[in-house]
């Protein structure tokens, strides 16, 4: 590799790593996620195939953040739950001030022997799904939890685990914007360092999916959506949790280093199945069936379901549509330097168009969203795209 290739953000060493785990109690009712449900009888097997796939990496690395995803990784029994963290610790030393997270569920934190596993572990951030505080929410997407469920994982947690932060989802069919409101109240008042709100998406493959074509579910109107967003907008900055990514929000300092990982364009490690890894300029992605991952990695086969390499420019491409979804939005002088490309080069006259219709704004750096931009964030992205 070239002084020069090894300078860009692309080819450094990653500080990161994420792990899929990819069991859930049940299949909620919005989730395309890769997962299997009522297999518990894979855990030991999962276990051993992410021991084989671990070993890739042949010496233990340090890295900045750990990050523990699925599927619900806090469905493991303790047991296994120790097993899995003593098995990453010894692969990924997380740097002292580094992040170790992992994404739980309400029910399963009721359990102290769970809890004590994470505190021992060394977990100092839990990313709750909470998802919603009304009951009938909760029901109609097909959580297993109740509101009353929240507020004991938090106090079963707050003790042990300083960095907290919950999940929300707006545009809940028969939501209203009171009841979005009520959401938001109530989680403020649990006093998060971190909130993360998701409008719901109806994909393919869902049962909400199905349950819409056959005209036995309406999604919210785009209006009201656009209404809830605003609502979290303007109420969380207000009470100190203050915006710095598109569905993000938190109080100063607290923000997930995890996820900035990737939205300035880092490298990144990735085991389990569904699990992506971006490594020397390619993105690899871990077989989405987790039996098909299994068989594949005792078999000695590759377990990678999707590869890509990106050309120079795709990478910088990505790096600004990605790094527009932070708040400051994108720095020229890093995109130069870390992806080797000019800003005004990679978006031409795209950016005059998007400037004039208000969405995107110049800064003394570079250029970020305005709020209306933030709100139809995903069609500048589309005009990003396709300014090549
Ligand atoms: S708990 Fe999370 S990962 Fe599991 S099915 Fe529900 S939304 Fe999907």
């Amino acid at each position: 590799m070239s002084d020069e290739a090894g300078r860009l953000a692309a080819f450094r060493p990653p500080r990161s790593a994420y792990i899929h785990v990819p069991f859930c109690r049940q299949r909620c009712e919005y989730c395309d996620f890769t997962l299997v449900v009522g297999r518990e009888g894979l855990v030991q097997r999962y276990l051993a195939a992410l021991e084989r796939q671990l070993a890739s990496l042949r010496t233990p690395v340090e890295v900045e953040t750990l990050f523990l995803g699925g599927g619900t990784p806090s469905h493991l029994q303790a047991g296994d739950l120790a097993q899995l963290l003593s098995l990453l610790r010894h692969w990924f030393r997380v740097a002292p001030g580094g992040e170790l997270s992992v994404e739980a569920n309400p029910l399963d934190l009721l359990d102290d022997a769970r809890v004590r596993v994470l505190v021992d572990a060394g977990v100092n951030r839990i990313s709750l799904g909470a998802q919603s505080f009304v009951d009938s929410e909760l029901t109609l997407l097909g959580r297993d939890h109740r509101e009353e469920d929240i507020a004991r994982a938090v106090e079963q947690v707050r003790g042990g685990i300083p960095n907290l932060s919950l999940d929300l989802i707006f545009g809940v069919p028969g939501q209203t914007l009171g009841t979005w409101r009520r959401n938001l109240e109530r989680a403020l008042e649990l006093q998060p360092r971190h909130l993360s709100t998701y409008g719901l998406t109806i994909e393919k493959g869902t049962r909400f999916y199905s349950l819409r074509n056959a005209g036995r579910l309406s999604a919210a109107p785009e209006e009201l959506e656009a209404q809830m967003y605003e609502l979290a907008m303007d109420l969380l900055p207000a009470r100190g949790l203050l915006q710095y990514e598109l569905s993000n929000f938190a109080e100063p300092g607290w923000d997930c280093r995890h996820n900035h990982t990737y939205w300035a364009g880092q490298t990144y490690h990735g085991f389990g199945p569904g699990a992506a890894r971006y490594l020397q300029g390619t993105r690899e992605v871990g077989h989405r069936s987790t039996t098909t991952w299994l068989k594949r990695i005792e078999s000695g086969e590759d377990p990678i379901g999707f590869r890509e390499t990106l050309s120079a420019e795709d990478r910088a491409r990505e790096a600004v549509i990605l790094g527009l979804r932070r708040v400051p939005g994108i720095n020229r002088s890093e995109i130069q330097h870390d992806h080797g490309w000019d800003l005004d080069e990679l978006g031409r006259e795209t950016w005059s168009q998007l400037k004039t219709r208000g969405l995107v704004e110049t800064t003394s750096t570079g250029y970020r969203l305005t709020r209306m931009g933030r709100l139809l964030a995903d069609s500048v992205t589309v005009e990003l795209v396709g300014s090549e």
